[in-house]
């Protein structure tokens, strides 16, 4: 199999786990007993049906139109070999049959059922074959033999060049071995040994084509069905690595970014705050007396509360770049990108006032409440300017507002 069909076996698998596990299986089923049936259950069937179209097309209409050639051609022989019948034989051969054939060579492309066409292409090659006999019965001249070599050869051509899937090669492969054996029984010349070594022939080449067509379809099969397990594993893989990156970037309590994801995200945008010569502003959160919240109502309680906190920010942020992150223990960081100070600070006391007038009951707090102490930095940065100078202005302006006694605001410049 071409390496952009095998791609394709496995481009439209599905995202579903559990999809993906029985495809897995049923594929596995499949190979396990290969050699014995080439029948593919239906998802299978259905994805080998629709993988490698274009080139089974072509190779349909390449035996198509091979035999076409050939049956046209003939007309020419008819002169010598079918003089008696020359004139109904041609208007058989190029008033019904030639035209009939090659508009379904041209209509071909628009079926879309594959059946369909496999079963047209093996039918119109009968249908030259069977006028060929046809003639051959007519005629009292019709040297049988030659006609012999041409239904064989017709017959390859059909399970060898067009390929037909093998039930439709079957059927196909038994029509010639009908029509031969009507040739033949109407051209009975009493010389039954000569007669029977040419049936016999015939069988021969008949078993032989079906059975490399056999073989070329169970090939064909097993290393679509190879190529299948093959996709599943990526996908398995690459959805495996998709979780592990959004493990790794993001905190698993609050569901927010994580330290490390703001880090990179940080280091960015400061890159590009210095390019563009933009304001990047950043905020330190820090629940105020969070060590007694936990002490008065449990651990657990302090987990909500945390959980509860990131929601408000998140919800809290309108521009899409905003970013929000547990930067570790009770304390929250804000990123905003393109924001000067001081509409960071206005931001900032937008977020301490959300979570006051919550009210979130601690009574432990001198508030009787829930509260947060935001430290906020932001600058135009300098080239050459370090994003952790910035870090360390809001973990600065944070301990400021801590002295001052939570609860409030303070910026750094
Ligand atoms: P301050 O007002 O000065 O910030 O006082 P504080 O008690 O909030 O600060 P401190 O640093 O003394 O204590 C922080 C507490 O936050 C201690 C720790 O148990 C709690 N904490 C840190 N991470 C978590 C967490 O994931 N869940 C819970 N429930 N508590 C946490
Ligand atoms: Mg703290
Ligand atoms: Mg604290």
């Amino acid at each position: 199999m071409a390496p952009n069909e095998l791609q394709h076996a496995w481009q439209a698998l599905p995202d579903d786990v559990g999809k993906l596990d029985r495809l897995e299986e049923q594929t596995r089923a499949w190979l396990a007993q290969a050699p014995r049936s080439l029948r593919f259950p239906a998802e299978l069937d259905a994805r080998f049906d629709s993988q490698g179209r274009p080139q089974r097309l072509v190779r349909l209409q390449r035996a198509l139109g091979a035999v076409l050639v050939i049956f046209v051609l003939l007309g020419a022989v008819d002169l010598f070999l079918l003089p008696d019948i020359l004139e109904t034989a041609w208007l058989i051969r190029y008033a019904i049959v030639t035209p009939l054939v090659l508009v379904c060579l041209l209509w071909m492309p628009r079926a879309h059922w594959e059946r369909l066409r496999e079963s047209l292409v093996a039918g119109l090659i009968l249908v030259m074959a069977a006028t060929q006999v046809l003639f051959a019965i007519l005629s009292d001249a019709a040297p049988v033999a030659q006609f012999d070599l041409l239904l064989i050869l017709a017959m390859l051509i059909g399970n060898l060049v067009a390929q037909l899937r093998y039930r439709i090669a079957f059927g196909f492969t038994a029509g010639m071995l009908l029509l031969y054996l009507a040739q033949e029984a109407a051209h009975y010349e009493g010389r039954p040994v000569e007669q029977c070594l040419a049936l016999g022939g015939m069988l021969v080449a008949c078993i032989i084509s079906l059975t490399v067509r056999r073989n070329l379809e169970l090939e064909r099969r097993i290393a679509f069905a190879n190529g299948l397990l093959g996709g599943i594993t990526q996908r398995r893989l690459a959805s495996a690595n998709e979780n592990l990156s959004a493990q790794a970037s993001s905190d698993p309590l609050t569901g927010l970014a994580n330290r490390r994801e703001l880090d990179e995200r940080l280091m960015r945008l400061h890159r590009n705050a210095i390019r563009q010569q933009q304001s990047l502003s950043l905020l330190f959160i820090d629940v105020d007396y969070f060590k007694r919240f936990n002490d008065t109502y449990g651990h657990q309680a302090g987990d909500d509360c945390l959980r509860w906190l990131g929601g408000i920010f998140r919800d809290s942020l309108r521009r899409p770049m905003d970013m929000v992150a547990r930067y570790g223990g009770e304390e929250f960081a804000v990123l905003l990108p393109d924001t000067p100070p001081d509409a960071a600070r206005k931001l900032a006391e937008q977020l301490r006032n959300a979570v006051y007038v919550a009210r979130l009951p601690h009574e432990s707090s001198p508030h009787q409440r829930v509260t947060i102490s935001i430290g906020v930095a932001g600058s135009v940065p300098n080239a050459g300017a370090l994003s952790a100078t910035l870090v360390q202005a809001a973990d600065q302006a944070l301990y400021l507002a801590k002295e001052e006694g939570r609860n409030c605001v303070v910026m750094v410049s």
